[in-house]
């Protein structure tokens, strides 16, 4: 059985056929004063805008081991990452970093500072890892990962890593590991996978 393509789980931000104000069908045009495409309803007159979304996650350490996630849930179902979700409305990014460590593996974390800012502009998201600090070696994953445990950096799976933004963040981690600096990193992905 080959994989699916990634873009079934990541599909273009643009899926709704009617209007949510009143119900009608809406259709793709150019608003007035304005330069892009957008979902326009001409009965009620909304314009549906649709923007990136915000994932956040953590890098969370103790005694110099990193914590990892089975995924349980699908993209990418049973594959390591570093805990992370999407941003809930009413929370700030540390909070949603906090919140999403916590739900997948059950560690009580110390956030600290952003490390890695990565544009996915393709799939219309942006992901942010914060470095955090483990209270305790406790784990207990939640129902969205099979597994949580922390890893040696020699014994990262790096062939069963679940998104680029994840793997990079780790390659990021190791590399200025070795001087001890944990300089922000920005960067743009292509592709998610
Ligand atoms: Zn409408």
């Amino acid at each position: 059985m080959t994989a699916p393509a990634p873009t079934r789980y990541f599909p273009a931000p643009r899926t709704a056929r009617f209007c949510s104000q009143c119900g009608s069908p809406i259709r793709r045009g150019i608003p007035d004063y304005d330069n892009r495409e957008r979902d326009i309803c001409d009965r009620c007159g909304a314009i549906h805008y649709q923007n990136p979304r915000i994932v956040v996650g953590t890098l969370p350490r103790w005694q110099g081991k990193i914590l990892l996630c089975r995924r349980a849930i699908e993209p990418r179902y049973d594959t390591w990452t570093l805990p992370a979700g999407f941003m809930e409305l009413n929370e700030n990014t540390v909070q949603g970093a906090e919140r999403e460590t916590q739900e997948e593996s059950g560690a009580q974390v110390e956030i600290g500072s952003l490390y890695t800012l990565v544009d996915l502009p393709h799939i219309g998201q942006v992901h942010m890892f914060y470095l955090a600090d483990a209270l305790g070696p406790e784990l207990a994953p939640g129902h969205e990962s099979l597994d949580a445990r922390y890893f040696d950096p020699a014994e990262i799976p790096w062939d069963e890593l679940s998104f680029h933004s994840v793997s990079s963040t780790l390659r990021h981690y190791i590399e200025d590991s070795k001087r001890g600096v944990f300089p922000v990193r920005q960067y743009a992905l292509k592709t998610p996978l």
